[in-house]
């Protein structure tokens, strides 16, 4: 089975083919643009994919081998996103299927995030039902309990600003450029977490809470620049570290609280943030501590991707589950 993914939910143009489980390509491109404005400029994120997904289609068809006839469904994804992005991704999904006359199958963009851990790939092991996953992302924090393929449960997200949001302002407070949190991450690995102490959230229960870090970061640094206006070239190493050990120990409380919760120690994590080295080394820990087994996905399939568009394409396309050519974008779709 020849699966067709497309996703354009963000600022990522992106195309796979999946052939049975194996990805034969995964195709990206990404919008250099939004760099100079240090964020995603919906507008012209749109008009970006406009440019980019013909050819970005062709490619992935191209470095799969095979042509287009040969494609059994076509996989998109509905949302959840920029309305004026994942437009483009529809749209073009929609008349390629109705061209070709194959069934074509909505895919919901935090689910594949998810389910990018069933992609088949040498030296990555499947998480077994249940597990929880934590996406942790530019535009999500959630902790999800997986019982089955289409049956999840968000039982804790964030009531602000996103993780990866988070590693992305404090960074430019810092003067450090967009996205800041592979940067922040570089030099935290140089620094000692423990050299200045950022208060976490009080957030009952599963939910996250970022955006108090930002504030207390910026008031912190405004206090030590008045004092000393070369505080934060003097101490980047140490600032960066300090935030990371905040962040992660934020994400580590939540997790280990949801596993307590529900008895679960499968613990599997997706979304751009799961690059972070700092998490990769306490989900380590978490194994020699709690017993739990850990999975983390190869790289280029946790940061926006066509590949879990299509694998969720064709663990829907087992099901028969196919949607209608009247189905619309959704910028606020659940899980
Ligand atoms: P979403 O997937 O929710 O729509 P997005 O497309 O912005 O949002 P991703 O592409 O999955 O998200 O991830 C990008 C985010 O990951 C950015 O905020 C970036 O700073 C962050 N990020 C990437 N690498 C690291 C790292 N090593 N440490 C911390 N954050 C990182
Ligand atoms: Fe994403």
């Amino acid at each position: 089975i020849y699966i067709l993914g497309i996703e354009s939910s963000c600022d990522d143009t992106a195309a796979a083919v999946i052939h049975n489980g194996k990805i034969l390509s995964n195709v990206i491109a990404n919008q250099k643009i939004h760099e100079a404005y240090g964020g995603v400029v919906p507008e012209l994120a749109s008009r970006a994919h406009q440019q980019n997904i013909v050819p970005v289609v062709d490619q992935a068809l191209k470095k799969a081998n095979i042509a287009k006839e040969q494609l059994h469904a076509i996989a998109f994804t509905r949302g959840p996103g920029l309305m004026g992005s994942l437009l483009v991704g529809t749209s073009f999904a929609k008349s390629l299927a109705m061209g070709l006359n194959i069934p074509l199958i909505d895919v919901n963009h935090m689910q594949a995030h998810i389910l990018a851990h069933f992609i088949d790939e040498e030296g990555f092991n499947k998480p077994p039902f249940p597990f929880l996953a934590m996406t942790i992302s530019g535009g999500h924090t959630q902790i999800v309990k997986v019982s089955n393929y289409f049956d999840m449960e968000v039982i804790g997200e964030t009531i602000d600003d996103a993780v990866g949001e988070a590693y992305d302002k404090s960074g430019k407070i810092l003067g450090l450029g967009y996205p800041a949190g592979p940067q922040i991450d570089k030099r935290a690995q140089l620094g000692n977490p423990k050299a200045f102490k950022f208060t976490k959230p009080k957030v009952a229960g599963l939910n996250f809470s970022f955006s108090g870090l930002k504030t207390a970061i910026l008031y912190f640094i405004q206090k030590e620049t008045a004092n000393n206006p070369n505080f934060v070239e003097e101490n980047i190493n140490d600032i960066c570290a300090s935030i990371q050990y905040t962040i992660i120990g934020i994400l580590m409380d939540k997790l280990k609280l949801a596993s307590k919760q529900t008895g679960i120690k499968h613990i599997a994590i997706g979304g751009g943030v799961s690059a972070n080295s700092g998490i990769r080394q306490a989900l380590k820990t978490g194994e020699s501590k709690f017993g739990w087994t850990t999975y983390v996905p190869k790289f280029e399939f946790t940061t926006d991707n066509a590949a879990m568009i299509a694998i969720v394409g064709y663990l829907k396309f087992l099901e028969n589950d196919f949607t209608e050519q009247d189905v619309t974008a959704s910028a606020r779709l659940k899980i």
